[in-house]
Order: C-alpha cells, then sequence, then structure tokens
C-alpha cells in the first residue's frame, strides 16, 4: 500500500504574517501554503486544515478535537507519519496530551516556528521540513509524539519552551534530546520511554497552581470551593511546600480531590527524606502523588486523562508511580 504524510495544520506564528490593520501577525498561512515552500518530498502529503489559532487560544475542547482526528489518522494504515504544524507556546501540552493518548506507532511530529512568516529568518519552512523528514524515517515508528524544532528532535514528556522569543526556545532539560536531523538523515540515539492511558474525555475540574516563597493557601482553598477534583501543586525543590499549606491539603484529600505535587524546578523528581512538615515525605504521607519528572503543566494533563478515564485516587496513584 502507498503510504502518505498528513499535515495538520493548528496556527501557531508558524502560520502568520504581519497585518496591518491587525497591528502584529496573526494567522494567515493555511497548510497548503506551508507545504509549498518545500518543494517536492518523496512521498505524498495530506493536509488537514484543522485551525488557524494562537496556541493561547486552544481551548481543551479543541484540543480534544484535535486528539480525536489524529487518533483516527493514527490508526489509518496508509499514514506513515503525521506533522502538526502548531503554536509554540503550547506545544508541550499538545505533544504530550497526543503521546499519553493516541494508540498505534505511527509517529507523531509537532513543529511551529518562533519567528513569523513576514519576520527575517523566518524559521518556519526549515523546522517543517525536518519534521516531514523525522515523521517519514522508518527509525521514528513507534517514538510517540516528539517536537522537533531548530533541527532537534525532543520527547513529548521530556520537551519543554525555555526562552520567549530564540529560534532554540525548545528543550528537553532533564535527560536531553532524543536525536537531530542533518540534511536528509534522521538520527534518533535515544528511544523515548512512553505510558499510555486510555481515556474517552478529559477531566476538565483540574487545577494547577504555582508555589511561591511565602504564599497564602488562597488558590487552594478556592480549588475546594470550586469544586476541583484534582490539583495539581508546583510545589517547591524537590516537592515541598509551607507549613501553613499542610492543612488545606489534608482537607482537599479527605474531600475527595486527587492532589498531585510537581516541582517548578525545571527538571528532576519529586521525594524527599526530610522530618520537617510539609516536606514531600509528609505530603506523600498525608496521601498527596508525587509526579515524579513531569512538569506541572503536563502532570496537569496527566490528572485530566486518569480523571476521564474514570480512575479515582489510587489508579491515579498507580498511573503516576509508573512514569517512566
Ligand atoms: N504565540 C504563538 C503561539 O503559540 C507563538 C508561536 O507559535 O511561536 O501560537
Amino acid at each position: 500500500m502507498e503510504q502518505r504524510l498528513v499535515l495538520v495544520a493548528t496556527g501557531g506564528t508558524i502560520a502568520m504574517a504581519a497585518d496591518v490593520r491587525a497591528g502584529g501577525a496573526v494567522p494567515l498561512l493555511r497548510g497548503e501554503d506551508l507545504l509549498r515552500s518545500l518543494g517536492e518530498g518523496a512521498l505524498p502529503i495530506e493536509v488537514v486544515e484543522f485551525s488557524h489559532l494562537p496556541s493561547a487560544h486552544l481551548t481543551l475542547e479543541t484540543l480534544w478535537a484535535l486528539r480525536n482526528r489524529v487518533q483516527e489518522l493514527a490508526l489509518d494504515p496508509g499514514v506513515r507519519g503525521i506533522v502538526i504544524t502548531h503554536g509554540t507556546d503550547t506545544m508541550e501540552e499538545t505533544a504530550y496530551l497526543l503521546d499519553l493518548t493516541v494508540e498505534g506507532d505511527t509517529p507523531i511530529v509537532l513543529t511551529g516556528s518562533m519567528r513569523a512568516a513576514s519576520d527575517p529568518g523566518y524559521d518556519g519552512p526549515a523546522n517543517l521540513l525536518a519534521a516531514l523528514r523525522v515523521a517519514a524515517a522508518p527509525e521514528a515508528r513507534g517514538i510517540g509524539a516528539v517536537v522537533v524544532m531548530e533541527d532537534e528532535v525532543h520527547a513529548a514528556r521530556e520537551v519543554t519552551k525555555m526562552h520567549t522569543s530564540s529560534p532554540g526556545a525548545f528543550r528537553s532539560p532533564y535527560w536531553g534530546p532524543l536525536g537531530r536531523v542533518e540534511g536528509e538523515r534522521v538520527y534518533l540515539r535515544q528511544r523515548p520511554a512512553r505510558q499510555a492511558l486510555v481515556c474517552e474525555r478529559l477531566e476538565e475540574r483540574v487545577m494547577l497552581i504555582r508555589l511561591a516563597v511565602g504564599m497564602d493557601d488562597g488558590l487552594l482553598r478556592y480549588a475546594l470551593e470550586r469544586g476541583m477534583r484534582g490539583v495539581v501543586i508546583e510545589a517547591l525543590g524537590g516537592g515541598r511546600v509551607p507549613p501553613w499549606w499542610m492543612p488545606g491539603v489534608r482537607e482537599a484529600i479527605a474531600e475527595g480531590l486527587v492532589v498531585v505535587i510537581a516541582s517548578r524546578c525545571v527538571a528532576g523528581r519529586v521525594g524527599d527524606r526530610y522530618g520537617y512538615t510539609g516536606s514531600c515525605r509528609e505530603l506523600e504521607a498525608a496521601g498527596a502523588i508525587p509526579a515524579n519528572g513531569l512538569s506541572g503543566v503536563k502532570a496537569r494533563l496527566k490528572l485530566m486523562v486518569a480523571l476521564g478515564a474514570g480512575l479515582r485516587a489510587d489508579g491515579c496513584r498507580e498511573a503516576f508511580a509508573r512514569e517512566p
């Protein structure tokens, strides 16, 4: 069977150019326009014009619809690989959601650009070409969802946007990139550790709270009042909270909220052996679940998926414990 690549265009700066009436760059380019600049490739490419949105405009509903569309494509034996053009601001979250919930071995490659088509040094075509090469590479089968930017291949679970404007904004600070694209060759030196969760919907009532020194527990109390089902606390260092947060954490768990502890550090796992109050050890003893090496934004998505799949606290604990 002849296989094809599929380009799913969602918007982002890669699809933007300056527009005088709007006062700045807005999404003007379609998937077809993006492809036109690249010339002929070895495989046919189908274009899906999914949306034309800055990634800050994506709702959870749109994200889940994208996931469902990608799942359909991933199960089509005629599809060799999927490339998604996407805004860089939330690219790591979409990539991780797809990595966690899309079944099958079809590679899913997200890319974008940091500079708009009307800017000098527009990085869209080079990133798109590299992404298409990864999606077509035989060794990319089973790799899950990855982000390809500036010729680097990053695992969805690890990658994060580290810089607001540099074309080299994407890094995998914990374990480094999986590989590189050099000319027409794709080199993958690591296989990503992946986990799949089967789920039909996202539980949207999950809140992410980032801690700062001396902060009161008002946001945690707010989560309780708003009827949240889960809370991810991006805690300090290896997973610590101020002592005055412990009563709220205990209350939230007693009321049935699933409380997950991530870290506001850019890399590393949570967990400690401290004896003082507010330590990760005390949080775990109180029933909070360590996110292991997942960032706060990705732990939030994982909790939305786990709760959406109908898991209770113990099931969520087990899903996070299986974190590779
Ligand atoms: N604001 C843009 C977005 O996320 C940034 C980008 O695509 O680079 O849609």
